[in-house]
């Protein structure tokens, strides 16, 4: 491993240390750890990461590269929070060391230059990101892709296998402000668009607005939200992504004042984990916005489904999303709700649990490794031969096509809610 280390400590390395006290080195955490299955070794694993993290915040160990290169080797998937008896707060522990890596200058080469540029001008500016997404449509339909592909390296066509296809511009179109509810009236909601979500998601977008509306909740899709900060802060841009989070908690603080509303309703697991915790970013002025969030299946198991449902007679493998399941607690919602379905079986996959490799811009810039956690991922859901494969949440979704795909899985690829609104909508 090249040691290049940067020497002294940045100011957010001083909250490491009362974050790393907790960790009472059991080692309960290690056989949940992908990165630690793959490698077997104690630096990848979250015991070693905690362990080198004590040491940069107490100055025994220099901020440099090997430091770096474990944070980056890291998926965020926090399966380790869940496995963890002593509660370390994982997730905030390696967000707070990935800042530090990037304050320090230690993510400097071309990749990290361009990951930044495409997370700060392209990814949040809603008007950008639909330009883009419209002409990769165009590539892709006149398959320039395909053409490049044949001058460009391998590695770029990795990255090209992970990319759907642009969905039509009807599923792109925007959302009405507003659904209203039909038939006996339950309640008012507050619909999470997200980023990629309208522009490679819509039709998972529109699906909830539409099951949420024909479940009796009125609607209400807030102008002026955006991008939830996750990848920034997944890729060490801690204070833009900061940035993002104080306006997304001012577009909707309107829909919340006032109790005007019952729940922020989000689709996706890793917009969801984020507004969930916005307080960590943000202090109280976060809490109202925090408190609300619900995960579209968390938030209708909750309530309760309002049938007929019709049947589908599908086998489906449902696989848990890491922002879900480890960070925002939700489990057995999803399930509930599909074996609600008639007709609907759910077949039981090795490891639901364990993370697909996709993990926000991790399979861009850690591909060996993504791809040795989805080649696990893919023989446990092919040993059960799936109709569909569902989940909630955009990357895991891309990840688990371009897996399916790739071994000739004949199994679709989709969110719970689809297959709720399919059930519904017959
Ligand atoms: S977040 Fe995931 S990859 Fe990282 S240490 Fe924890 S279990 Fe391992
Ligand atoms: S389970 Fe928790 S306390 Fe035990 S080694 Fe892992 S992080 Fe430390």
């Amino acid at each position: 491993m090249a040691m290049s280390d940067a020497q002294g400590s940045p100011p957010q390395l001083a909250e490491l240390e009362l974050g790393t006290l907790d960790c009472v080195h059991c080692g309960l955490c290690l056989s949940h750890c992908p990165t630690y299955r793959v490698t077997g070794r104690e630096t990848s694993s979250p015991r070693g990461r905690v362990y080198l993290m004590r040491g940069v915040a107490e100055g025994r160990i220099p901020l440099g590269a090997a430091v770096a290169e474990e944070a980056s080797l890291c998926l965020g998937c926090r399966a380790c929070e869940t496995a963890c008896p002593s509660g370390v707060q994982f997730g905030s522990l390696l967000e707070q060391t990935r800042a530090a890596v990037s304050d320090a200058g230690l993510r400097s080469g071309l990749a990290a230059r361009l990951e930044r540029l495409a997370l700060r001008q392209l990814v949040p500016r809603g008007l950008r990101l639909h330009v883009f997404v419209a002409a990769l449509a165009w590539v892709q339909r006149l398959r320039l892709d395909r053409l490049a592909l044949l001058l460009l390296p391998p590695r770029f066509r990795e990255i090209h296998a992970l990319l759907p296809p642009v969905p039509p511009v009807s599923q792109r179109r925007p959302l009405p402000r507003s659904f209203p509810a039909r038939g006996e009236p339950r309640g008012r909601v507050a619909l999470f668009e997200g980023c990629l979500m309208p522009e490679l998601f819509g039709a998972v977008n529109r699906a909830t607005a539409e099951v949420l509306s024909q479940q009796g909740f009125e609607v209400v899709v807030p102008a002026g939200q955006g991008c939830c900060g996750a990848l920034q802060a997944h890729s060490g841009d801690l204070e833009f992504a900061k940035g993002l989070a104080r306006s997304n908690v001012a577009a909707l603080a309107p829909a919340i004042e006032g109790d005007a509303i019952d729940a922020v309703v989000v689709n996706s697991a890793g917009c969801g984990a984020v507004l969930r915790e916005l307080d960590h970013w943000l202090g109280d002025e976060a809490l109202p916005l925090a408190g609300r969030v619900r995960d579209v299946c968390e938030f209708l198991d909750e309530v309760g489904l309002r049938g007929p449902l019709e049947p589908l007679p599908l086998r489906v493998a449902y696989d848990d999303p890491c922002h879900l399941v480890h960070a925002q607690g939700v489990q057995e919602a999803p399930r509930r709700l599909l074996e609600a379905i008639p007709g609907l079986e759910i077949v039981s996959h090795e490891d639901p649990s364990a993370c697909c490799g996709a993990a926000g811009t991790y399979n861009l810039t850690q591909p060996e490794m993504s791809r040795a956690v989805l080649t696990a991922k893919m023989d446990a859901l092919a040993s059960v031969a799936p109709d569909v494969i569902a989940s909630g949440n955009p990357g895991c979704l891309m990840q688990l096509r371009a897996g399916a795909a790739e071994r000739g899985l004949g199994a679709r690829v989709l969110h719970p809610i689809q297959l709720l609104a399919q059930s519904l909508a017959r």
